[in-house]
């Protein structure tokens, strides 16, 4: 029996990309949900997450056996509504379980994100078995991450499959989310400043290597369990850097990987220490470390598998906080001055701190923030191992190319733009 797909959140960014690639690979059962039209190629079922009935009638009428969702308030609307990102995005997805639970639809692929574990301290290199923060840094990622849980608590319930990925920093051609604002940085004549040291290391992923990735977890959703022998001598090679080359640094946030040898007190205090969320005063890593059958003993879930699970999806290429945004106002045209003025982090927390107390007496959101600050500074990058050897990921589009693409479709948008005025 073929496969009948909804994609919920089809007519934004990503879901387009998903829907267009189950066209080119040659499905014919393909759906889309959304608020809003902006293709006419495939079945549309307008509706709002919202609303229970209409919800549950596409789920209905469209027969579908796998649910992509990818629906999401855009983050840029943090300013005028939290309430929003609750409503849609955690009530939205307990709605979507409960229609496909209803409707026995075997499949749910969730797009969750790799900021549900980023509470402004730095991820370096972390994997899945890092627990989610208590606090997030917006009510955006704060019902992601609640949303991912109902998805993660829904597996292997009255039938359904159910999957989370964690996508870093999507962009590609199409992206009017972080595009937007990285192209209003060049118009405000502020490409000289930086905030920070620019030490930190940030992912990004090429939305076509996100879609690649969401096929791959609904193809092998409903497999069994991998043999554990097979994954861990099967070991992926390094992937190459499109970037140039640097030295990562280790982890804080990683156990051990296989204690070899003799339990050494040095091992023993690292295991320890992130059993309790503490820092290890020494570190000692191999680099699989989360598919070790040491690791593998002590998780609670067997992550061999795809049901059930969540997968950190990047390009593998982290990069340079301010570098990233150079490399694109380059691609861009946009000429990067030589001089530049560096804000140190310390000072640029003082004047968030001022922002939002000004913006909090004038009773406006502030467009500067503490939370911004951070997130220029700190490290922000992940493991996708697991990705890669349990679903089969592997990144197509390097970082450098995918810069290319945007930045070629972003000058076709303006020219479209300019013909249009004239
Ligand atoms: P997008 O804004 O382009 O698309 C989201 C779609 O959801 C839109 O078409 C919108 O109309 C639809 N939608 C919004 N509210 C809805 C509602 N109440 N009912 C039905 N449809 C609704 O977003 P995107 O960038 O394509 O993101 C796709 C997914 O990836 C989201 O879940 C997002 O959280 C996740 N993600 C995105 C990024 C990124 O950098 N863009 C990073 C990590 C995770």
């Amino acid at each position: 029996m073929p496969e009948s797909y909804l994609v919920i959140g089809g007519s934004g960014f990503l879901g387009r990309y998903i829907v267009e690639a189950l066209l080119a690979r040659g499905d014919k059962n393909v759906a889309v949900f959304d608020v809003v039209q902006r293709h006419f190629d495939v079945t549309f079922y307008n509706g709002d997450l919202a609303n229970e009935v209409e919800v549950g009638n596409a789920i209905r009428k469209s027969a579908a056996t796998c649910i992509f969702h990818t629906a999401t308030p855009s983050p840029t609307a943090i300013n005028q509504n939290q309430d929003i990102f609750y409503k849609v995005n955690v009530l939205g997805t307990r709605t979507i379980i409960a229609a496909a639970a209803a409707h026995g639809v075997p499949k749910l692929v969730y797009t969750s994100s790799a900021g549900n574990v980023y509470n402004m301290t730095d991820l370096i290199g972390v994997d899945e078995r890092l627990p989610i923060p208590e606090q997030q840094l917006d009510a955006y990622n704060k019902s992601k991450a609640q949303a991912e849980a109902l998805v993660l608590e829904a597996n292997g319930k009255e039938g359904l499959h159910t999957v989370a990925l964690r996508p870093a920093g999507i962009f590609g051609p199409g992206d009017r989310t972080a595009l937007p604002g990285i192209v209003s940085v060049i118009k405000n004549n502020q490409t000289r400043i930086q905030i920070g040291n620019n030490n930190n290391l940030f992912d990004w992923t090429y939305v076509g290597n996100v879609v690649k990735a969401h096929l791959l977890a609904a193809d092998k959703l409903l497999d069994p369990p991998l043999d554990t022998t097979t994954v861990l001598q099967n070991y992926p090679p390094s992937i190459t850097l499109t970037t140039g080359k640097y030295t990562v640094p280790t982890s804080f946030s990683r156990p051990p990987g296989p204690i070899v040898g003799e339990l050494t007190p040095e091992l023993e205090q690292a295991y320890w220490a992130f059993k309790e969320g503490r820092q290890p005063k020494t570190l000692t890593r191999s680099k699989f470390d989360p598919l070790t059958p040491e690791a593998l003993d002590i998780e609670p879930t067997y992550p061999l598998q795809v049901a059930g699970q969540t997968f950190f999806i990047t390009n593998g290429e982290p990069m340079y906080f301010w570098d990233f945004l150079r490399a694109m106002w380059k691609a861009l045209g946009h000429e990067n001055p030589t001089s530049r003025i560096v804000i140190p982090s310390s000072f640029g927390l003082i004047l968030g701190t001022m922002s939002e107390w000004f913006s909090r007496l004038l009773g406006r959101e502030p467009g500067f923030t503490r939370g911004r600050v951070y997130y220029c500074n700190t490290h922000r990058w992940f493991n996708i191992e697991k990705a890669r050897r349990v679903l089969g990921y592997e990144p197509d589009v390097g970082i450098e190319e995918g810069i290319k693409r945007t930045a070629a479709w972003w000058k076709e948008e303006q020219v479209k733009a300019d013909n249009s005025v004239h």
